[in-house]
């Protein structure tokens, strides 16, 4: 059968609210022209973040009532750091609320004292919590890895010259760890391969600098490998992760994508020293060792989430999904970072709505019309995110300008994504009426979570 299904039936269904046009243009008037600000009750798809939007299996449901909520040596932490072992293979696991915490715990361990942390692409917590303790966070990309028109099998991968010049920049000893992120999300969410990873193993081997991967999407990056690289199309999901936690030291994880569940993460490392120092730090940042800020019936959904999340047949319905919606707006004409990612497609609003300077914020008019038009939710990654003004106020834009489709693990089906599709091809046909915007006001950093918009 050539037809890709969603692997699941449904047993419980949440209502979404269909909404009139004119509600929309008023909620979004409300919202100040930012969907962030935007009420959920207005929203018909949200496609604002993939992070803690899942949808837990009746199984998953079902093992909550199994949450042993002890304070202390709560046999749910046992189950989950059976199954973080099972596929990591790591020595010691560490459970933090989220991806952030697990991040925070660790760099304050250490990146004290100005260290350099090299990365593939830092994603914005990690770098946020490297600055703000004064570690400084260097991006390797590749150069394809920055060209969102360029087909390319694994454009997360790592720069691996850059990697050794960074290192004799640097100089070993303010290395404390370099990072691979998998998949490389601020990169457009494209995946890493195995080569890429034993790769930079082996450079860092020689300067005995530690691997952590960033390994959010460690499934959806082992599929990729599974499909597209030499060598992996008879091994199991559950091979491919094993072998690629193999060539590294430690990880840090947002359980909130792969994990599978709305909220957990972990630091796990194989160094007794690291993991004391973690633990220590863990219980003043986060909670007890064995629930880290998490209730331990999350513990429990989390440990099922990482037993169903390797299945090869979830793997295959996710990319398809993703590749089916970028297959339909492309198809049309519409711009997205290629080939798509499993998480996200990204718009590439630059070449969609040229007639828009990247200082009056492209992807944000984008993504205010994809609202207008079907009440769907997206996220500007572009000027209004990173871009800065330099001293006499001219605008600073990043590399490029995205709007995200991030798309939630097992919530929308097929229909869902026609609809999706439809709605943004009618914005792209009618691309030439999107008008230019300004922000009228923002907070000193961060900015695009809370600033306000209008039309110019
Ligand atoms: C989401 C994410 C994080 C941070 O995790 P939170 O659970 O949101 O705190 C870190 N790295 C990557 C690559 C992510 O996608």
């Amino acid at each position: 059968m050539k037809t890709a299904i969603e692997p699941f039936k449904i047993k419980t269904v949440e209502h979404i609210h269909i909404t009139t046009r004119e509600e929309r243009e008023k909620a979004l008037a409300e919202a100040y022209y930012n969907p962030f600000a935007l009420r959920s009750d207005k929203i018909t798809i949200d496609l604002l973040t993939d992070s803690g939007t899942t949808a837990m299996s009746s199984k998953q449901w079902g093992a909550l009532m199994d949450g042993d909520e002890s304070y202390a040596g709560s046999v749910s932490y046992y189950k989950f750091e059976d199954a973080v072992k099972k596929i990591t293979g790591f020595k010691h696991i560490i459970p933090t609320h989220q991806g952030r915490a697990a991040e925070k715990v660790l760099f304050s361990v250490v990146a004290q004292g100005g260290k350099t942390i090299p990365n593939n692409t830092h994603f914005d917590t990690t770098r946020g919590n490297l600055e703000f303790i004064g570690a400084n966070a260097v991006d390797l990309p590749t150069e394809i890895g920055t060209r969102p028109e360029v087909i390319a099998p694994f454009k997360g991968n790592m720069d691996l010259e850059k990697l050794e010049e960074t290192i004799k920049k640097y100089g070993k000893e303010n290395i404390p760890l370099a990072m691979i992120t998998i998949t490389n999300n601020s990169g457009g969410g494209q995946p890493v391969s195995m080569e890429n990873i034993r790769g930079a193993k082996k450079i860092l081997s020689k300067y005995g600098i530690p691997l952590y991967l960033d390994c959010c999407r460690f499934a959806e990056n082992a599929y990729f490998i599974k499909t597209r690289e030499e060598g992996y199309a008879d091994k199991s999901i559950l091979e491919i992760c094993q072998e690629m936690f193999s060539y590294a030291d430690g990880a840090t994880m947002s359980a909130k994508k792969d994990g599978m569940s709305n909220t957990g993460g972990f630091i796990a490392t194989n160094s007794d020293d690291i993991a004391e120092r973690c633990r220590t730090n863990l219980i003043v940042m986060e909670g007890f060792i064995t629930y880290g800020g998490l209730a331990r019936r999350d513990l429990e959904a989390l440990a099922i989430g990482f037993e169903e999340v390797v299945d090869e047949n979830y793997l295959k319905y996710r990319v398809a999904q993703s590749k089916g919606l970028a297959d339909e707006i492309t198809a049309a004409g519409v711009p997205i970072v290629l080939p798509a990612g499993a998480h996200a497609i990204y718009i590439d609003a630059k070449s969609f709505a040229p007639h828009i300077e990247p200082k009056n914020f492209p992807g944000q008019s984008i993504a205010c019309e994809i609202y207008r038009v079907g009440g769907i939710r997206t996220t500007e990654i572009g000027s209004l995110m990173f871009g800065k003004e330099d001293k006499d106020g001219n605008h600073i834009a990043p590399p490029m300008e995205l709007v995200r489709l991030a798309i939630p693990r097992r919530v929308y089906t097929k229909s869902h994504m026609e609809y999706i599709a439809e709605a943004i091809i009618e914005v792209y046909n009618n691309r030439n009426n999107l008008r230019p915007m300004k922000i009228t006001w923002q907070a000193p950093y961060l900015r695009h979570f809370t600033c306000r918009c209008a039309y110019l």
